[in-house]
């Protein structure tokens, strides 16, 4: 096998420097373990970003892929494919109540769906979007015009589209800027790509209220919370919230890229023909792995499961008392290990060098996100070397700046 060292260079001199300098080559993933090309083990606490859900090579996920793609791999939208009339049956049975489905194949590409399906809904007067402070919606043009993090979106704008950014989890900033000429509002349930920020509770509920009164759209990202992810379906379900758009990608393929943007209720039935349409959307061999995690999810009670482990998980860091560490937050197998010092790159690196994946989301908060299959002893062995690992990143950070 290629040697992670050789394969870093080749990176560099092939692919463009977007995501910087990257250290590790993966090359084999069992379960929550994956390998470098070199042969290093690593207990997998990220999923690839909260996507991997079932882990990896799980037999359900290879056999729905290896059978499709031997089958039928591709149709276009010219024609219907079973997959993607299955899977769009089931994720309206998940949401409940009228609610109809548009496949992309990315996270990005489900909230540009979203956005025309609002404009498409919206009375001729409304003219104005409004998103939240930090939040993250995605890299393409209209995705990124919603994005909250100024220093991602300002460099690429103008966008020509009106959006008014809000403090997150603040009603009363929200109530201020939404009035009967805004077109929708976008939001997440926590928010992700900011940290996994939780809002204030009855959060969610107050969005819906607001855009009732205004008659604003209430579109919710559920892009890196939904599937399981909460130990809910939807993290919006632990509300009893009804959003009029949600939009899915992360971990509803299992690791196959796939997206899709739910219409509910009048937003069900807003496209017109003609009105959107992917070339790969609804792809046949996408459709079957997302069905597999789902049959998945419900079949080994992974709802429960996560649920449990990230109740655990949480637990467990809560117990631990060291200088770097000043806590934890998320819900489910969602969570964030909150630090006392803006040293996040240096846990990350630590941790892997020391045989575990996680994320630096932010500069004092590392992203734990790991398959819903994860067990009671992988989290244990984490948590028995994290204040390895912190000691580690500090004296390292200590190093960088005597
Ligand atoms: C990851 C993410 C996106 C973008 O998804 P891509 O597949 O990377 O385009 C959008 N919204 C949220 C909340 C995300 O976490």
């Amino acid at each position: 096998m290629t040697t992670s060292s050789d394969l870093r260079e080749r990176f560099t001199d092939a692919l463009m420097p977007n995501y910087g300098r990257l250290q590790i080559a993966l090359g084999l993933g069992r379960g929550c373990e994956v390998y470098d090309t070199d042969g290093r083990q690593y207990l997998d606490l990220i999923a690839g970003i909260a996507v991997s859900a079932l882990g990896h090579g799980h037999p359900a996920l290879v056999k729905a892929v290896a059978h499709q793609s031997a089958t039928l791999a591709h149709t276009s939208n010219l024609f219907i494919n079973e997959r993607e009339v299955e899977l769009a049956e089931r994720l309206v049975s998940l949401v409940g109540g009228h609610a109809k489905v548009f496949f992309a194949n990315s996270g990005t590409e489900a909230n540009e769906a979203a956005l025309k399906l609002v404009k498409r809904a919206a009375s001729p007067g409304r003219h104005y979007f409004v998103a939240a402070a930090h939040g993250f919606h995605g890299r393409s043009s209209g995705a990124l015009a919603l994005t909250g993090k100024d220093a991602i979106r300002e460099p690429f704008g103008p966008y020509g589209m009106d959006v008014r950014f809000v403090p997150y989890g603040d009603l009363e900033a929200l109530r201020g800027a939404v009035d009967e000429h805004c077109v929708a509002v976008f939001t997440e349930p926590l928010q992700g790509e900011a940290g996994v920020v939780p809002p204030p509770e009855g959060y969610l509920s107050g969005v819906r209220e607001i855009c009732d009164a205004t008659g604003a759209a209430f579109v919710l990202d559920e892009i890196q919370s939904g599937i399981g992810r909460t130990g809910h379906w939807f993290a919006h379900q632990a509300e009893d919230v009804r959003p009029d758009v949600v939009t899915l990608a992360k971990g509803l393929g299992g690791g196959l890229p796939i997206g899709a943007c739910i219409g509910l209720g009048r937003f069900a039935d807003a496209f017109h023909k003609g009105d959107h349409g992917s070339t790969f959307g609804g792809n046949p061999v996408a459709c079957a792995a997302a069905l597999a995690v789902l049959d998945t999810l419900e079949q080994e009670g992974l709802l429960a499961h996560t649920t449990v482990m990230g109740d655990l998980l949480a637990e467990q860091i809560d117990a631990l008392d060291h200088p770097l560490l000043s806590g934890q937050r998320g819900v489910g197998l969602w969570r964030a290990l909150t630090l006392t010092e803006p040293h996040a790159a240096h846990v990350q690196e630590q941790a892997a060098v020391r045989g575990f994946l996680v994320n630096a989301v932010a500069p004092d908060a590392i992203r734990i996100a790991p398959p819903l299959v994860i067990t009671p002893e992988q989290i244990g062995v984490f948590i028995e070397a994290l204040p390895t690992i912190l000691d580690a990143a500090e004296a390292a950070a200590t190093k960088e700046t005597p």
